[in-house]
C-alpha cells in the first residue's frame, strides 16, 4: 500500500508554486529545491514520486523515477530513463 492522497496532496501543493507564479519569481533553481524537498517529505510518508511530480515533473524538470533536474523531460522521464 502507498499513500496516493498524500502523493496528490503535495502534486497540488506544486500546481498551487506554479499557479500562483511563485515558481516564475523563485527562479529554476529553487523550485526544482522546493520540488525535491516535498518528494523528500513524500518519502517519508510512503507517497510516489510520479504522483507527487505527475504532470509538473515536466515544468519544473525534474525526472520522477532518477529525480534527475533537466530540462529534457518527456512523459515525466528524463532522456536516461527514458530508454
Ligand atoms: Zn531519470
Amino acid at each position: 500500500m502507498s499513500n496516493h492522497i498524500g502523493s496528490y496532496m503535495l502534486n497540488e501543493i506544486l500546481y498551487i508554486l506554479s499557479e500562483m507564479g511563485i515558481s516564475e519569481t523563485i527562479g529554476k533553481q529553487r523550485t526544482r529545491k522546493f520540488a525535491l524537498k516535498l518528494v523528500r517529505i513524500g518519502k517519508r510518508y510512503d507517497c510516489n514520486n510520479n504522483e507527487i511530480l505527475d504532470s509538473i515533473g515536466e515544468e519544473i524538470g525534474i525526472c520522477y523515477l532518477c529525480l534527475k533536474e533537466t530540462e529534457d523531460i518527456e512523459d515525466g522521464l528524463c532522456q536516461t530513463c527514458r530508454k
